[in-house]
């Protein structure tokens, strides 16, 4: 099983280039922030603790985050041909518990890192929260996300460059630019069997 780890701040477009890689690669889709939000919905105790948390944009603590990662991949079907982590991980905690579990379970993961403007991010996340319902597409709430992005979830990014386990693609444009670039790395990767070509680009095309 081959996984991809999609990182980028809040509003880089990771929900909508996973609609795109899923249609062409196959791979079941898994988004952190929809699993945690239809925790909420449902009204479970664990939903109830996490409400107050995403609506304040702050991280969801990473022992639960790695509980609910264990899960989803022991209830897996074995024929899945990967996963996109969507949101997931992101902090240096998360990606290393992360790298001890694929091991365990012989998966292999490359993390691709999407990159857009700050303006680009925030004016998409403010036209998002129009109809989102999202308790944390306000302006507050965005510029929070963006800080704890920054100063926590950026270290995510080094732990796969030191790994050789990274790409990043751009995402300013529009997302057929962004798929095309995606596809540039992923044909090969896929062609191969998970063989993910070394040394990895680590510098946006501007
Ligand atoms: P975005 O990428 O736009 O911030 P997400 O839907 O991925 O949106 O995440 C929404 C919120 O869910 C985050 O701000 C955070 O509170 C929580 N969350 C999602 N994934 C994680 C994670 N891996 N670790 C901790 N908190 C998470």
């Amino acid at each position: 099983m081959f996984n991809i780890i999609l990182g980028g701040p809040p509003g880089s477009g990771k929900g909508t280039i996973s609609d795109s890689i899923v249609k062409k690669y196959h791979l079941e889709h898994l988004s952190t922030g929809d699993l945690l939000r239809s925790e909420i919905k449902a009204g479970t105790e664990l939903g109830k603790e996490l409400e107050s948390i995403i609506a304040a944009g702050q991280l969801v603590p990473d022992h639960k985050m790695i509980h609910l990662l264990e899960h989803y991949f022991d209830d897996l079907d074995p024929k899945c041909p990967g996963v996109i982590l969507d949101g997931y991980p992101r902090t240096v905690e998360q990606a290393e518990a992360l790298t001890l579990m694929m091991k365990r379970r012989k998966m292999k993961a490359v993390m691709i890192e999407l990159y857009a403007d700050e303006d680009v991010i925030i004016e998409r996340l403010l036209n998002r929260g129009k109809t989102s319902g999202r308790a944390d597409d306000n302006y507050p709430t965005i510029k929070k996300r963006m800080r704890v992005y920054h100063e926590v979830t950026m270290a995510v990014s080094e732990y796969y460059i030191k790994r050789h386990e990274y790409f990043m693609v751009n995402s300013n444009i529009n997302p057929d630019c962004t798929f095309a670039q995606m596809q540039h790395i992923l044909d090969p990767i896929v062609a191969n069997a998970g063989k993910v070509p070394a040394p990895a680009p680590a510098n946006p095309v501007k």
